[in-house]
């Protein structure tokens, strides 16, 4: 059997973040980008975050304590709570997500609401609002 991917699709690895973050691919809407991010956390792959990250929002600074935080956290799933727009079409969609993770043994969780938007027609992460 091979790689199930991180975000929990059900899909293989390879047929789906993998040629996103590896640039092999675009994401086609905001739900595939959302994914291809969480996976990448799941990675600690911090030049992907960064490349997925609006150029008006990104966080440069950050970069060494987001890759520490990723790194130092056990990531146990992804669930899409809900999606609005973001699609083929769109302009800009929203995603709100829940992201389980062990921080010092203890559960956790983001349950946010992101907000993505084209730039140069590429989906990008922009912001999000914590619940
Ligand atoms: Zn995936």
């Amino acid at each position: 059997m091979q790689n199930l991917c991180p975000c929990g699709s059900g899909l293989t690895y390879a047929n789906c973040c993998e040629p996103i973050i590896s640039g092999k691919k675009e994401s086609l809407t905001a739900q595939e980008l959302m994914r291809s991010r969480y996976t990448a956390f799941t990675q600690a792959n911090v030049d992907y975050l960064m490349r997925s990250h609006s150029a008006k929002t990104r966080p440069i600074k950050e970069r060494k304590s987001i890759e520490k935080w990723a790194r130092s956290v056990n990531w146990m799933g992804l669930t899409i709570i809900q999606t609005q727009a973001g699609g083929a079409n769109d302009e800009i969609g929203y995603v709100e997500f829940k992201a389980l993770y062990l921080e010092n043994g203890k559960p956790q969780q983001i349950h946010e609401k992101s907000l993505f938007q084209r730039e140069n027609g590429i989906w990008v992460y922009v912001s999000g609002v914590h619940f």
